[in-house]
């Protein structure tokens, strides 16, 4: 095994499969695009075991991902894609950075869901931005492109949404990263957890995701620790 890459969350080592790689989930926790930083123990192991059965339940549903299989607590076995450099955010409810740049208030419900696309370059710090910008950077091959990523963010919404609810949780928003895998199609990739999604508990409104950490709001490891118990049920 190799160290491919070393990220502020995962490390990606290679295997003896061309095409498959290992990506092993980091106890590190960021936010403020690096500024401010923590560990927490196991907390890896919890978003692994998150976004393992978010993913296999997204590809039963007909999103195809890159997971192949969890290999132990903190690894799982992923098809080797080249990252599209877009965050793909989806809001459903105003929150963050959303809440701020519009004057709204956190909690208020958007008329409807939006989709928004972030350039992936921490030395920009990540900037928002449209079709055309995304076009000139050369982030997509075409608009299809663009299209595709907006409907299968919509797409995951939908099912996250009653995933979470079933599991008596308000999905607020999210953000999720795609890549081209060797076939040259688009595949889900990255991870979806608490690091990357806002959950609100749907009874007391309680934040289980890592706002905790942004906002300084207590213990987060026994809120990511809830989330993987109520999901697993
Ligand atoms: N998000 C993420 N990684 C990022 C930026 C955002 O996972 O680099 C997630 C974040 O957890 C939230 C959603 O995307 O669920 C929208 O984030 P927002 O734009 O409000 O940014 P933030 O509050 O992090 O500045």
């Amino acid at each position: 095994m190799e160290l491919l890459y070393e990220g502020k969350a995962k490390r990606i080592y290679s295997t003896k499969h061309q095409d498959e790689v290992i990506c092993e989930f980091k106890d590190s926790l960021t936010a403020f695009n690096g500024e401010k930083k923590d560990t927490q123990k196991g907390k890896g192991a919890l978003n692994l075991a998150i976004t393992t059965l978010i993913f296999q339940e997204l590809e039963k549903a007909g999103i195809p991902t890159h997971l192949i299989r969890k290999l132990d607590n903190t690894k799982q076995l992923v098809k080797k894609c080249e990252i599209i450099l877009i965050e793909v955010v989806v809001r459903n409810i105003a929150a963050g950075s959303l809440a701020k740049r519009l004057g709204l208030k956190e909690g208020e419900r958007l008329p409807f869901t939006i989709v928004e696309f972030y350039y992936k370059k921490d030395e920009l710090n990540d900037p928002l931005i449209n079709d055309d910008h995304a076009m000139i950077l050369n982030l997509v091959k075409d608009r299809k492109e663009l299209e595709l990523l907006r409907e299968y963010g919509k797409k995951i919404n939908t099912f996250l949404i009653d995933f979470f609810d079933k599991a008596g949780m308000t999905l607020v928003d999210f953000k999720v990263e795609f890549g081209r895998d060797a076939k040259g199609n688009i595949i889900l990739a990255d991870e979806i957890t608490p690091d990357s999604c806002r959950l609100w508990d749907k009874k007391t409104g309680k934040k289980l995701d890592k706002d905790i950490f942004r906002q300084d709001l207590g213990d987060l490891m026994s809120a990511y620790k809830e989330v993987l118990q109520r999901i697993s049920q």
